[in-house]
C-alpha cells in the first residue's frame, strides 16, 4: 500500500508534498520521494529508504525548487524493498519530464511488462508502475492528454495515480475506484492525496473526492475534469475503512472514525460477552472499534494494552529474544486493567493470528481470568491483489483453520468475527459499493494466473 500527494501552483510545493507524505506515513514506511518541476519544465527529485523524516531534511526540501510537486511514501506490494523502486518514477521523453506516483496494484502488469520488454523497452525496476510509464511514452497519440489516457485504457486492477507531465499535473482514480484520492485547495493551489488527514496538515480545504473513474488536469490553479475512464461497477476497498486509512481521515464519503465505531456496535451486537468486565482495543487500529463495542454492550472501555510508539526498526532478533518478542516489543498489558478479570479484546482483523496469539499470551501472563477475542471484520480468507500487503493464501490462518481451530490457537476463551454483512452495512453509504475480496474470496477483475509474478521477482517472503 502507498500514499501519494500532489501540488500545483504553489511557491512552497516540496514543503506541502512533504507535510502530506508526513500525514501519509502509515501508508508506506519502506521508501518516500518527492518531484518537483519549476515554471521552465525543470524536474528535480529527492527519493529515500526509510521513513519521510527520515529522507528528507530542510537542505533537500529548498533545493526541490517548482511550484508543482508530487509524492509518494512505499509499501512494497510489487517489487522489491530497493531504492531503485521507491517512487515518484521520473524520466524524460518527448513531451518533456514524465513522474509517476501509484497507489494501488496492477493485475496485468506481468502481461503489460512482457509485452513492453518485446517491443523494446527497457525495464529500470520491477515495479508494475513502470509499466505505465513506458506506455505512455510509447503512446504515438499527440497530445500528452491522449497519451495518458491510452496508457490508462491498457490498465487493469488498482491505481490511484499522481502524474506530470512537465508542468501539468494529473490525478487519476481507476474506474473501480479501489483507492481513495481526495481534492482540496491550500489557498487557489489545487491539492490531491490519498486521504483527508493529507489535505488538513497541508492547511488545505476540501474540495471533493474524485469518483471512480476520475482523470483531472491541473494547470496553475485551473482543475479540468477530462473524458472519464470507461465505467465499471464500483469495488472500493473495505479494508481502507477497517484498517488502513487514519481514522481521522475522511474516505470513500465517510469518516474512517465513525465507521469502525459501528463495526464495533454490530461487533458487539453479533458477538456480545455476557460477564465480561472490561472491554479494551488492540491500539491503535481497533480504538475506534473497542469503542463501539464499549457503547452498544455498555461495557466499560479501558485501556488494557499499551503500545510502544517509538519501536522503529528494531535489530533485536526475533528469534534470539523469542518466539512473542515482535509483539513484547510494541506492546504491553496493563496489569491493574486485566488482572483478575474477564476481558474482551478487540481487534480489526486477524491476518496470521502471531499477533493475537502473542497478545493473548501477555494478557493471560498479565494475570486475566477470561479473553474474550473480537474481530471488527470477518475471516481473512484471501489475499489482496489491489495494493494491501497480505501474505499469501497459506499463511492467512482464516483460510486454513475453522474459527474453533484458531480459538484453540489463540488460546481464548471465546472468538468472534464480525460478519460479512455486517461489515458492510455499516456504512452509511451504499454496501454494495465495496470490494471484500479478503473476506469473501468474490474478486472483481480475473486475478494474476500466477499471483507470485505480481512482484515480478523471487523475492524473499518479508515478515509484516
Ligand atoms: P497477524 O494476525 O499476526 O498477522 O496480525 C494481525 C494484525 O496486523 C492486526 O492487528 C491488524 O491490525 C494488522 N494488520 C492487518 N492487515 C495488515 C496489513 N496488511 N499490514 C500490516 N498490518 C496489518
Amino acid at each position: 500500500m502507498c500514499g501519494i500527494v500532489g501540488i500545483a501552483h504553489h511557491p512552497d510545493a516540496a514543503r506541502l508534498a512533504y507535510l502530506g507524505l508526513y500525514a501519509l506515513q502509515h501508508r508506506g514506511q519502506e521508501a518516500a520521494g518527492i518531484v518537483t518541476v519549476d515554471d521552465a519544465g525543470i524536474a528535480r527529485t529527492h527519493r529515500g529508504m526509510g521513513l519521510v523524516s527520515e529522507v528528507f531534511n530542510e537542505d533537500v526540501i529548498r533545493s526541490l525548487d517548482g511550484t508543482t510537486a508530487i509524492g509518494h511514501t512505499r509499501y512494497s506490494t510489487a517489487g522489491s524493498s530497493i531504492l531503485v523502486n521507491s517512487q515518484p518514477i521520473l524520466v524524460r521523453y518527448r513531451s518533456g519530464t514524465l513522474a509517476v506516483a501509484h497507489n494501488g496494484n496492477l493485475v496485468n502488469a506481468d502481461e503489460l511488462r512482457r509485452e513492453l520488454v518485446q517491443a523494446g523497452s527497457l525495464f529500470q525496476s520491477t515495479m508494475d508502475t513502470e509499466a505505465i510509464v513506458h506506455l505512455i511514452a510509447r503512446s504515438a497519440q499527440p497530445t500528452p492528454e491522449a497519451q495518458l489516457r491510452e496508457a490508462l485504457l491498457r490498465l487493469d486492477g488498482a491505481f490511484s495515480l499522481v502524474v506530470t507531465i512537465g508542468r501539468v499535473l494529473f490525478a487519476v482514480v481507476d474506474p473501480r475506484g479501489f483507492r481513495p484520492l481526495l481534492l482540496g485547495r491550500v489557498g487557489d493551489a489545487p491539492v490531491v492525496a490519498s486521504e483527508s488527514c493529507a489535505l488538513d496538515i497541508m492547511g488545505a480545504r476540501h474540495i471533493c473526492e474524485l469518483e471512480p473513474g476520475t482523470v483531472v488536469r491541473i494547470e496553475g490553479s485551473q482543475v479540468d475534469y477530462l473524458e472519464p475512464l470507461p465505467p465499471k461497477p464500483r469495488t472500493q476497498c473495505v479494508f481502507e475503512l477497517v484498517y488502513f486509512s487514519r481514522p481521522d481521515s475522511f474516505v470513500f464519503g465517510e469518516s474512517v472514525d465513525l465507521y469502525r465505531r459501528g463495526l464495533g456496535r454490530q461487533l458487539a451486537k453479533e458477538h456480545p460477552a455476557p460477564g465480561a468486565d472490561s472491554v479494551f482495543s488492540v491500539p491503535d487500529s481497533s480504538n475506534a472499534a473497542a469503542l463501539g463495542y464499549s457503547e452498544e454492550s455498555g461495557l466499560r472501555l479501558e485501556h488494557g494494552l499499551i503500545r510502544n510508539h517509538y519501536v522503529g526498526r528494531t535489530f533485536i532478533h526475533p528469534v534470539q529474544a523469542g518466539r512473542d518478542a515482535k509483539v513484547r516489543i510494541k506492546y504491553n498489558a496493563v496489569r491493574e486493567v486485566v488482572a483478575g478479570r474477564s476481558v474482551v479484546m478487540v481487534d480489526d482483523s486477524i491476518v496470521r493470528g502471531t499477533t493475537s496469539r502473542g497478545l493473548v499470551t501477555m494478557v493471560r501472563q498479565a494475570g486475566a481470568r477470561e479473553v474474550h477475542f473480537r474481530v471488527a471484520s470477518p475471516p481473512t480468507i484471501g489475499p489482496c491483489y489491489y495494493g494491501i500487503d497480505t501474505p499469501t493464501r497459506e499463511e492467512l490462518i482464516a483460510a486454513t483453520h475453522s474459527i474453533e481451530e484458531i480459538r484453540r490457537y489463540l488460546n481464548v476463551d471465546s472468538l468472534g468475527y464480525l460478519s460479512l454483512d455486517g461489515m458492510v452495512h455499516a456504512s452509511a453509504g451504499d454496501p454494495d459499493r465495496f470490494c471484500h475480496a479478503c473476506f469473501s474470496n468474490q474478486y472483481p477483475t480475473p486475478i494474476p494466473v500466477d499471483p507470485a509474478k505480481l512482484r515480478l521477482e523471487a523475492e524473499p517472503a518479508r515478515a509484516r
